[in-house]
């Protein structure tokens, strides 16, 4: 009985930021959820400590020779969770009956196949990784809508649009009488330091985000804006939304998390403190609420609420980004796939923090976009975009050593 009425959630990315606070909040509620399944990609040791203590019924690594480190190691420690390895188990793992809710919490385009699959399940998808949103928007919303799945964005900005959306409203659908979508940016680390400046900035300062606490991935994107632009395009296709009506204000508090202008005038925001346990908490239980353990917020210890412009000299990437959505077809895929082997070659490689937008707007100017209506297009187009972007870090880096 117990399995009938708690609801069965798959975690993809259990080790990660958006991973570790989704277990704590499922954590907080026993008697509502049941952990069927968790992933991972190498972290061996994370992943045993996620099984030790939330004892998971099955336990996916991406990594094949990973997964068989896990099964030793979880055989030696008596547990009863079962490994399984590779893109199948995560793809099987996203569509199991007995799973209600899957939390698509991989970073990047790895995260596409099984976060599809589990829309073509029919699965409540709660939606973290917004890149596999931005390559594949058109077929994903699609795949949405045909299989009745239900899908529930935990980027904060959207998780807020969709709480201040009409009553009833359904992800994918024209909202009534809404004029403009209002997305809020920090504006990251380098929002006021000198331009000059930005191409000596290492990945230790890029990855020190002022307000928010997330992999490295993402908190690159948040340096760069990248992370924005991808955020438009990611409202774009949740919201069904022209992208000439999403815009983007500098709010470097993060205490407004986004907010939808209607045509009457009325401007509805959701607020709380940067903690991404608020949108998790919020998708799990939609819609009903349920604690999250994020504190109350102190709006006199905020004290006040700032907006900017954003400037798009200093952030190009989130203009390349505009342009992307506007190009349409596989440009987003392509502006993705870039930006991911830009960003590893920043942090790993050398590649200079300014470099990353040159190198992102070199690959779209050289790929022309196609149309992006099924998986093997989008597929493709990554392929070839991440070629090309390997290539332009290599040459990048030999022009800054000589
Ligand atoms: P992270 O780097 O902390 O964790 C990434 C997770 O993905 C890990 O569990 C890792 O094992 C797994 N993974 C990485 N590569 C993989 C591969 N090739 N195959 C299978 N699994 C793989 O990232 P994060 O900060 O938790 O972000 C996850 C997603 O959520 C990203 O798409 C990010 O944009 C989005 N997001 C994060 C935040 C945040 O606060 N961290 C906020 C909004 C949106
Ligand atoms: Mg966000």
């Amino acid at each position: 009985a117990d399995s009938d009425t708690k609801t069965g959630v798959t975690l993809l990315g259990a080790t990660g930021s958006i991973g570790l606070s989704t277990l704590d909040v499922l954590a907080r509620h026993p008697e509502r959820y049941r952990l069927v399944a968790v992933t991972a990609n190498t972290d061996v040791a994370g992943m045993l400590r996620i099984c030790e203590r939330h004892r998971p019924e099955l336990a996916v690594m991406a990594d094949t020779a990973a997964a068989e480190r896990l099964e030793t190691a979880l055989r030696r420690g008596g547990s009863d969770t079962r490994v399984l390895a590779g893109n199948d188990g995560l793809v099987q793992v996203a569509t199991l009956d007995a799973v209600d809710s899957v939390m698509a919490a991989i970073v990047g385009a790895a995260g596409l196949p099984p976060t599809l699959a589990a829309a073509a399940a029919g699965k409540t998808v709660l939606l973290a990784n917004k890149e596999a949103l931005v390559m594949s928007g058109a077929l994903f919303m699609e795949q949405v809508r045909r299989h009745r799945a239900t899908l529930l964005p935990i980027d904060s900005e959207h998780n807020a649009v969709f709480q201040c959306m009409p009553d009833g409203y359904i992800a994918g659908q024209p909202p009534q009488g809404v004029r403009r979508i209002l997305l809020t940016a920090s504006g990251g680390p380098f929002r006021t330091r000198r331009l000059d400046e930005l191409a000596g900035v290492t990945p230790a300062e890029a990855v020190a985000h002022p307000n928010w606490d997330m992999g490295r991935k993402i908190s690159v994107d948040s340096a760069t804006m990248m992370n924005k632009g991808l955020e438009v395009i990611e409202a774009c296709w949740l919201f069904a939304i022209e992208v000439d009506r999403v815009e983007v204000v500098l709010h470097p508090q993060s205490v407004i998390h986004s907010l939808v202008d209607y045509d009457d005038g009325s401007v509805l925001a959701q607020l709380g403190n940067p903690d991404m346990r608020t949108p998790i908490a919020h998708a799990l239980a939609w819609p009903q609420r349920i604690a999250s353990g994020v504190a109350p917020l102190d709006l006199v210890g905020v004290g006040r609420l700032d907006f900017e412009a954003p400037d798009l000299d200093r952030f190009p990437c989130l203009r390349l980004a505009y342009e992307a959505i506007r190009a349409g077809g596989t440009a987003p895929a392509i502006l993705n796939a870039a930006n991911e082997v830009a960003v590893a070659a920043f942090l790993d490689e050398g590649l200079a923090f300014t470099s990353i937008p040159e190198v992102i707007e070199a690959v779209l100017g050289r790929l022309a976009p196609q149309p992006a209506g099924s998986l093997e297009a989008v597929l493709a187009a990554d392929a070839s975009a991440r070629e090309a972007a390997r290539e332009l870090c290599a040459r990048g880096r030999r022009q800054a050593v000589s």
